[in-house]
């Protein structure tokens, strides 16, 4: 009998990971992708020595990878080169104030009582809460492939409503913990990572801030593309064809199956099966046929989106560290802005990464890169967007704030720019609304609630990456990848 046959569309780390599995169990796989490199938004660059990774910069939730990378049949430690990042993050707040974010605990101590007298004790409770979010939200809503709502709406699932405080937002939940704004946002602002606003966001998400300071904010050496390097050179060695530059132009289907894809060009190819990693409200409306149900998706909640800054300079900053993250004293006006008003914040939370801290590999001597991300509403089609000038605004709004850390001259020792804004989004990945972590993640989004990574009619085509269960990130990428082929292999090979 011939081998069963899967094609996959798009190289993300979903769709690598989802063919490096079904590969590994002797399925013929072939990856399509539009773009010449794989990655999607976990992508990268390099310009006259400069390295820059375009999506990702930070390696969280490290045992997920180290799990997932073993069910690849590879240890972490040995196909990826890492190091711990410790501070975290240093943030800088509107007056110029700052606090590092560390594992040491003395650290954390002094400057936490220093802040708010007796808040150091709040963090421990916090720290507690954020402990049993990561461990039950783990196991009983991230790492699980929901196949019926009974396994989702269940009674045994009841106490994870004590347990999770599905209802509670994260950021009334702070008051339980700190009084200071400023407490309650440097224990938040990680929402935004899954498009939210922590004034939305369950309180479930405080497993962030726990994963980021118990199991550590990682850097592998050679940046976050070394991860697609990594699973590129699984899935390879498994024997999974890939086709660079071809786009898919319509998922082929009848009846209750699908057959295979048409490609651009108009070529056929059949297969036994298909998975869709490029972003799933797109493959409803651009490359399946039914209106419903991609009017469905096109009407739910999408992330927000940033524009990203990528600069080389002639020289280097050193009062930046790896991850700096400027937070703003209007912090929930922040929020309002980019998830509901779809705009820039008058002064927008931002965010910069200094690679070269970490490997030096990444500028030539005595230069800078750096990379500056602010967050911003997604693609409105209700008003008009002028990136143009929005851009110019987040521009001059991260130069005010580098102003905080004495560095005025930025400018001046550009060697070059590249700027990333959510219509960039939009053309390179196919991301609907340029919104940079799909689908996002509200309670109504989330479980079993959020779109299936098997679709209901079609039954051999299937969903994989950001927009699916679990969602957003490349971890969560992983562990989608592995249900799917799990589901892809049951189906094939009953
Ligand atoms: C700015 C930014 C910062 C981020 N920071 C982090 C971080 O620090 N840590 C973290 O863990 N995660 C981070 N993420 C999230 C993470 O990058 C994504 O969730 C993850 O990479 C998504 O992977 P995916 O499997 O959904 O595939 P995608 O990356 O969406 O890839 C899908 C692929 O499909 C291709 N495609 C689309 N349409 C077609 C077509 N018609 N034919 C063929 N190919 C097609 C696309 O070109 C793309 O390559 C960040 C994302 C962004 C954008």
């Amino acid at each position: 009998m011939p081998p069963h046959t899967t094609i996959i569309i798009g190289a993300g780390i979903g769709g690598i990971a989802t063919a490096a599995h079904l590969a590994r169990r002797g399925i013929q796989v072939t990856v399509i992708e539009k773009n010449p490199e794989p990655g999607g938004r976990c992508g990268h660059f390099s310009r006259d020595g400069h390295k820059f990774d375009t999506g990702p910069t930070l390696f969280i939730m490290p045992l997920v990878y180290a799990a997932e990378f073993a069910a690849l049949g590879a240890v972490l430690n040995d196909v990826l080169d890492l190091q711990r990042v410790d501070p975290t993050y240093h943030l800088v707040f509107d007056d110029g104030k700052q606090f590092a974010l560390t594992s040491d605990l003395t650290s954390m101590y002094d400057q936490l009582e220093a802040i708010e007298p007796g808040s150091f004790a709040g963090f421990l409770r916090y720290m507690q809460e954020g402990q049993r979010h990561y461990d039950v939200g783990m196991e009983k809503l991230v790492e699980r492939d929901f196949r019926k709502a009974s396994e989702f709406f269940s009674f045994g699932n009841l106490p994870l409503i004590f347990q999770l405080k599905p209802f509670k937002h994260h950021y009334a939940n702070m008051s339980t913990y700190f009084h200071q704004a400023r407490l309650k946002a440097a224990f938040t602002f990680q929402d935004v990572y899954m498009g939210l606003s922590p004034f939305e966001a369950p309180a479930v998400f405080s497993l962030m801030p726990y994963t980021e300071l118990a199991h550590g904010v990682w850097y592998p050496k050679g940046g976050m593309y070394s991860v697609v390097e990594a699973l590129m050179d699984i899935a390879r060695n498994a024997g999974v064809r890939f086709m660079f530059n071809t786009a898919v132009e319509r998922i082929d289907v009848e009846g209750t199956k699908a057959q295979g894809v048409t490609l651009t060009d108009g070529t056929h190819m059949a297969a036994d099966a298909v998975v869709a990693n490029a972003d799933l409200p797109y493959v409803y409306q651009d490359l399946l046929p039914d209106a419903g149900p991609a009017q469905h998706m096109a009407h739910k909640h999408f992330s927000c989106s940033v524009i990203s800054f990528f600069w080389a300079l002639d020289k280097t900053y050193t009062q930046l560290a790896p991850h700096t993250l400027f937070l703003a004293d209007d912090y929930q006006q922040n929020f309002e802005s980019i998830i509901h008003r779809l705009e820039l914040p008058d002064n927008p939370c931002l965010y910069i990464h200094a690679p070269t801290r970490l490997d030096p590999s990444a500028a030539p001597p005595g230069a800078d890169t750096l990379i500056a991300i602010v967050p911003v509403g997604h693609l409105n089609e209700r008003s008009e967007q002028n990136w143009k000038d929005i851009c110019k605004k987040a521009r001059q709004a991260v130069f005010d704030r580098l102003a905080l850390l004495g560095i005025t001259d930025l400018e001046a020792h550009l060697k070059f720019e590249v700027i990333y804004t959510p219509l960039s989004w939009r053309v390179r990945y196919n991301l609907m609304k340029g919104a940079t972590h799909g689908l996002s993640h509200r309670l109504t989004q989330l479980g079993y609630l959020r779109p299936k990574i098997q679709h209901a009619r079609y039954r051999n085509l299937y969903f994989v990456g950001a927009s699916t269960h679990p969602g957003t990130g490349v971890p969560t990428a992983l562990i989608s990848a592995h249900h799917v082929a799990d589901r892809v292999t049951e189906y094939l090979c009953p």
